[in-house]
């Protein structure tokens, strides 16, 4: 899961990104709104934090446009401003939630979890690979009836390879989307993460569902 938040007051945005990183989130940061609606539209986000208060245009002109621009991506609103008008002039103009600051993290984490689930559930609810299943909803993983616990980030990287069940996924393509723009792709991340999956959910099991496709990347697949 990668999400973009667009924050100019660094403090605020610092917090956010560090706490969500800690929940295994990938995160980036855009620090004015013109910035942030260029990394909106790059298209790679799951969910967009987006502040109301920002230099070069401000939080709802950067909605209306995205909007405008066919972003389906949801995006939860962040002011300070509490005022009725604001809030139904937010949802009006295509934001799916709003958070009033000062807000406590627990509360920025429930409403994105919630943002997130909503969004799976009319997707797909149940991502199943052979007898692997993981439950984007309740953030479960299952080998058979076997339950299988992963870190945030090895989560995070078997569900971007159970959307893409048979196709071969590039170390960039894989690092663009679990990790952040601060991602390397010289860096053996990708590798060490995949392994870590791989022994959880393959190890001692047949068949071996996390295939490495030599000079490509990795592939994920029943048969
Ligand atoms: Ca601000």
């Amino acid at each position: 899961m990668r999400i973009l938040v667009v924050e100019d007051e660094q403090k605020v945005a610092g917090f956010i990104k560090k706490g969500l990183e800690e929940e295994g989130y990938a995160v980036d940061v855009a620090f004015d709104g013109r910035e942030g609606l260029v990394r909106a539209l790059d298209g790679v986000y799951d969910l967009i934090i987006l502040d109301l208060n920002l230099p070069q245009m401000d939080g709802l002109q950067v909605l209306r446009e995205y909007r405008r621009k066919q972003g389906q991506t949801p995006v939860l609103l962040l002011t300070v401003r509490a005022a009725i008008e604001d809030k139904v002039l937010g949802l009006d103009t295509g934001a799916d939630d709003y958070l009033t600051k000062p807000f406590s993290f627990q509360e920025l984490l429930a409403r994105l979890r919630a943002l997130l689930r909503r969004r799976a559930e009319t997707g797909s609810p149940l991502l199943k690979v052979a007898d692997l299943t993981l439950d984007p909803a309740r953030r479960l993983v299952f080998r058979g009836p076997e339950k299988i616990d992963l870190s945030a980030k090895e989560f995070a990287l078997l569900d971007y390879f159970m959307r893409h069940p048979g196709r071969v996924l590039t170390r960039t393509m894989i690092g663009e989307h679990v990790w952040d723009y601060d991602f390397d792709p010289m860096s053996n991340i990708v590798d060490v993460y995949v392994n870590y999956l791989r022994k959880k959910i393959d190890a001692g099991r047949e068949p071996k569902l996390l295939q490495t496709v030599r000079g490509a990347g990795y592939v994920l697949q029943g048969d």
